[in-house]
This record gives C-alpha cells, sequence and structure tokens, in this order.
C-alpha cells in the first residue's frame, strides 16, 4: 500500500491511499479503535452541589480528549500506567475542562472550554479522577478520531462542449479548467462523484472511480495529532500482521 499526503494539519489530514479495499478498511478500523489514548476512567466525587448526579458528570469527564504522549504511556509494561486529575471550584459559574489539574503537565485536557456543569452560588464541586491508556475497543472514549474515505474520482472528457463555460458552471466542486483551449478535469480529488456533468452531458464526459485508490480525510480528536494517529496505525498494522504470518506456519 501507498499513502501521498494531500493535506495535513495538526487536526486533520487528508490523504491518497492506494492499495486492496480490505487494507483501506483496516487502516480506517485500526485508526478509529485501536491506536491507544488516555481518557478518565474512574472518578471519585468528593463534593457535587451541581444540579448532575454523580455518574453523570463521571460520564461527561470520561469524553473530554486528554493530549497522550504515546511514547512515553504504555499499557505494556514501561512507562506510567495512569494519571491523576483533580478539580476544585466554588459558584457561581459554569466549570470548564481547562479547571482540572494534572500532575502531568503534558496530559490535559485539548479543549480548555467544555462546559463540566454550573454551580450556582456558593454550590462546590470537588473530586479527584484517574486516566488511563486504553482503546476504542474497550470503550469509544478511548477512541482517538474519525476516519472516512471514498473511491478515488475518475473524470474522462469524450469530447468538447460547445460553450465551454456552461459545462464547467455545471460542476459545484469546479472540477473542469480549461488549458491551451481545451477543457480538462483537474481538480479531481475535489470532485464528489455527483454525475451531474455526465447525467446532463452524457456525450462529452464519464464519471466513475479508480480501482483500489481512495481519498481518505481523518479528524482527530485532540488527544494525538493526525501523524501520530497514522504512525500508530502502522505500528499496530505491522504487529497483527506478523503475528497471523507466525500462527499460519
Ligand atoms: S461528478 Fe459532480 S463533482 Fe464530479 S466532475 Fe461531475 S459535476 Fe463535478
Amino acid at each position: 500500500m501507498k499513502i501521498k499526503m494531500i493535506s495535513k494539519c495538526n487536526k486533520e489530514a487528508k490523504f491518497i491511499f492506494e492499495g486492496h479495499a480490505s487494507y483501506a478498511n483496516a487502516l480506517r478500523r485500526v485508526c478509529m479503535s485501536e491506536v491507544p489514548t488516555i481518557a478518565i476512567d474512574i472518578v471519585e466525587i468528593l463534593k457535587n452541589d451541581s444540579a448532575m448526579y454523580d455518574e453523570i458528570l463521571a460520564h461527561r469527564l470520561g469524553l473530554i480528549p486528554l493530549r497522550t504522549d504515546i511514547k512515553m504511556y504504555s499499557s505494556k509494561g514501561k512507562g506510567p500506567k495512569e494519571v491523576t486529575l483533580t478539580l476544585k471550584a466554588v459558584g457561581p459559574g459554569y466549570v470548564y475542562s481547562e479547571d482540572l489539574k494534572s500532575r502531568d503537565p503534558f496530559v490535559v485536557p485539548y479543549f480548555g472550554k467544555m462546559p463540566i456543569t454550573y454551580l450556582d452560588q456558593g454550590k462546590e464541586l470537588e473530586f479527584s479522577c484517574k486516566a488511563i491508556l486504553g482503546d476504542a475497543k474497550e470503550h469509544a472514549k478511548f477512541s482517538p478520531c474519525h476516519v472516512t474515505y471514498k473511491s478515488y474520482p475518475k473524470v474522462e472528457m469524450l469530447s468538447q462542449p460547445k460553450n465551454a463555460l456552461e459545462f464547467m458552471n455545471v460542476c459545484p466542486k469546479k472540477v473542469f479548467s480549461v488549458e491551451n483551449d481545451t477543457i480538462v478535469p483537474k481538480n479531481i480529488e475535489a470532485c464528489d462523484m455527483c454525475s451531474l456533468c455526465s447525467e446532463r452531458y452524457p456525450e462529452l464526459v464519464k464519471v466513475g472511480r479508480k480501482q483500489d485508490k481512495y481519498i481518505f480525510e481523518l479528524e482527530s480528536f485532540g488527544q494525538l495529532e493526525p501523524m501520530e494517529i497514522l504512525e500508530k496505525a502502522r505500528e499496530i498494522l505491522i504487529e497483527k500482521t506478523k503475528e497471523m504470518a507466525s500462527k499460519v506456519k
């Protein structure tokens, strides 16, 4: 399989994947459910005067994405296995994820302004919690990202239109451009295969999909950067393949 990056930032990555559909699906599944992250797992509530039940509060805390140092924390022997976070607040006002105090300065909420609850005048909230490393096969709160992919579009010009502007304006994604007085499908990766062009001008253009070529979009929830997720997914896939090969012998 081959990966070519189209764009990336610390939250999202878009890339072209070339390989069999089964590998594309394996990569998507491993990214979403087997790459480990840190999430709050045990909460000890010392005082809760908010309108929210302890159980709901604990559930909300579990869903706060925490930055994860994937090289330091490990579920297999090396490195610490858990981090303690505490919170103490007095109303009035909202209690936000940024109010959590972590023992590890790296393991902090990715989004500071996630509201946890609201406290009225003089009401108090105090708890201590433990965050552990886990994966989404165990619980969805450990999932690091959302991944989608679509087939790579194939847009072929069969002949040139009489009215170029009218033809090009049919495409909502602006896929077509003019090069040397000829209309060519240029911005192919933007095509969503809506077939508007081929339905309106079947004699001019043909739309299909490429075999074993996909466009992936990965959106991180914040615990890990997209490249960290992909790197870890690659490691996991290699490990799984080796394990399978050893069992076949
Ligand atoms: S299929 Fe839709 S998006 Fe793709 S080139 Fe045709 S009109 Fe544009």
